[in-house]
């Protein structure tokens, strides 16, 4: 075979200080504003944002890291915490990212297995990093993201950023490196086992922010002003803070108050136009803005995704304020971008609900990202919106194996398996209907506990549900609804129960409802099954006593498979 003919263009690598560089150069002046842990607004511009990146990689230097060493951070949304994604990256070192809610242990774990050289901190995780420090003899420094003035009282030697910053010149000129090399490591937050860590390249994060900014992901431009909610410790903020350099976007980053009254008073201050979070914080948000009888003047669009949007939270964002869900799937694996539920030209000429059906699904793929449902045995099945199988995807952007895990490649030939279960449309639309541990197996046959927690939401006295198996022992599993009510809301079992009739078919209506007065949670804000599942491993249905040979009587029966 001859040799193919190659291209002659120029072989620019693509890297994380190209982002920054770029930002710098031709939107210099773009803001990024950050409420500071210490009380106040910070306010500059992508040009100093660069400079400073640039002090920071030659602190890190100067203090030993080589490229390809990892420095951890534990902090929240905040200019400092953007100038680590940059200056530990900029020189060949590894961003790594930890999530500060998990278990201390889990920290420690995470710190050790990634090997972090140093650790960067915000303040208010003193305590946390005085418990961590003797956990971590590995580590060679921990520092606190503040000035002397603000340096907490520890236990640990700590070193102070603004010192280390000021030390330096800023006088650098980032290196080019090989694309492939790494640049993020981020560990997924192990509701099973221990967390697993997905090293991204500088190759993939890069891609992976042009893909996000596209006008039917994100739709970044440099007139919008985007606020993460989603936290720069987990999936890099779904990639924000490397999207908006790259558009010239301002940059609004909230800090550690992610209740509805802060993140409403800093969008509306800054003139946030597209955000994006986890349902949970939408939550708090909708209700203060309830309670406080605000609308918002400028947001246009938001990010839902990390967990299923509810459709009653959709509508309660359009149809009360105006404001555009866009849903979104993906997973740290998947850097975290795969779907978002955006209609094309003929789609957005249904009728209302037509449209309407379609966005509460999980969207389709943006391009590097392709995707496929397949059965059992591992054969492909159709995209006819009903049909279940185990989601499979493979692209750029997706994780190859885990970070020192070389043995074992999780992908099925070729494809990463995500451990979700879905339905895919004939418009190609992705419906995400439960993590496969999560999926009710009812006689044999799947029912999506997502589907009912949106219909357990959408009752106007439910602030929040979870639907979770519970042993039967004629259908093996059967739906159970545990449910938070808003505050002095009134619903009995029997009328949230009723509230599901017609809602899906006869053999998916839940068994049982009880009510709690809160529910587990994730690191991550999500729903924590598996706990749930514990708590109430010997709940007895009362439909499970209405089946011959059941030591207990009722008088209920249960829905036949039909
Ligand atoms: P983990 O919770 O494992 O740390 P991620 O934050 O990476 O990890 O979560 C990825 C998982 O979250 C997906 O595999 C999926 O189960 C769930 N998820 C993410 N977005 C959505 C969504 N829009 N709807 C339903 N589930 C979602």
């Amino acid at each position: 075979m001859s040799a193919p003919l190659l291209g002659q263009m120029m072989d620019v690598p693509l890297t994380l200080s190209s982002l920054i560089a770029h930002a710098a150069r031709h939107h210099g002046s773009a803001q990024i504003v950050s409420r500071r842990i210490e009380g106040d607004i910070h306010r500059y511009t992508y040009r100093e944002c660069e400079a400073r990146s640039k002090q920071l990689a030659q602190a890190l230097i100067a203090l030993g890291v080589a490229p390809g060493e990892r420095v951890g951070t534990l902090a929240w949304n905040g200019y400092r915490h953007l100038e680590a994604y940059f200056g530990v990256t900029g020189f060949g070192a590894v961003c790594h990212t930890i999530n500060p809610r998990l278990f201390p242990e889990q920290v420690a774990w995470i710190v050790n297995h990634a090997d972090d050289r140093y650790v960067l901190f915000d303040i208010t995780f003193a305590a946390l990093v005085d418990t961590l420090a003797p956990q971590c003899p590995n580590v060679r420094g921990w520092i606190a993201l503040c000035d002397e003035s603000h340096l907490p009282a520890m236990r640990t030697q700590v070193l102070c950023y603004e010192t280390l910053l000021a030390a330096q010149d800023g006088n650098y000129a980032w290196p080019e490196l090989d694309e492939r090399s790494a640049s993020n490591l981020c560990y997924t937050s192990g509701t099973t086992g221990n967390p697993k860590g997905a090293l991204y390249t500088h190759r993939s994060a890069v891609l992976h922010a042009y893909a996000g900014s596209l006008p039917d992901a994100l739709g970044l431009s440099a007139r919008d002003a985007i606020l993460p909610v989603v936290p720069m410790f987990h999936v890099n903020a779904w990639g924000i803070p490397h999207a908006a350099p790259l558009t010239g976007t301002k940059l609004v980053l909230p800090g550690k108050d992610l209740d509805g009254k802060s993140l409403f008073e800093l969008m509306e201050a800054e003139g946030v136009t597209v955000s994006a979070g986890v349902p949970t914080v939408w939550l708090g948000l909708l209700a203060y803005m309830r309670g406080a009888g605000v609308r918002f003047s400028t947001l246009d669009r938001t990010v839902v995704g990390g967990s299923a949007c509810p459709p009653a939270m959709l509508r309660t964002f359009e149809d009360d304020y105006g404001v555009q869900v866009i849903h979104a799937w993906g997973m740290t694996e998947m850097s975290p971008l795969g779907t978002l539920s955006r209609l094309n030209w003929e789609q957005s000429k249904r009728p209302r609900e037509a449209q309407q059906a379609l966005l509460e699904k999980q969207g389709r793929v943006i391009f590097g990202v392709d995707m496929k449902i397949v059965g059992e045995g591992g054969q492909e099945l159709p995209w006819d919106g009903v049909t279940f199988g185990d989601l499979h995807v493979r692209g750029p952007w997706v994780i190859d194996r885990y970070f020192r895990q070389e043995s074992g490649s999780p992908l099925v030939e070729g494809w990463f398996p995500t451990g979700d279960v879905a339905t895919i449309d004939p418009d190609g639309f992705l419906h995400i209907t439960d993590r496969s541990k999560d999926v009710i197996k009812s006689g044999g046959e799947w029912i999506s506990s997502i589907d009912l927690e949106n219909i357990a939401v959408a009752h106007p006295a439910i602030a929040e549900a979870a639907c979770i198996a519970c042993a039967h022992p004629r259908w093996t599993e059967r739906p159970l609804i545990v449910a938070v009510k808003k505050p002095g809301a009134a619903v009995t079992r029997e009328e949230l129960l009723a509230f599901f009739d017609g809602k899906v078919a006869k053999w998916w209506l839940p068994d049982d409802a009880v009510f709690v007065d809160d529910l587990p949670h994730t690191a991550t804000g999500k729903l924590q099954k598996l706990k749930l599942r514990e708590q109430f491993r010997s709940y007895v249905l009362p439909t499970a006593l209405a089946v011959e040979g059941c030591p207990f009587d009722s008088t209920q029966d249960v829905a036949k498979h039909d």
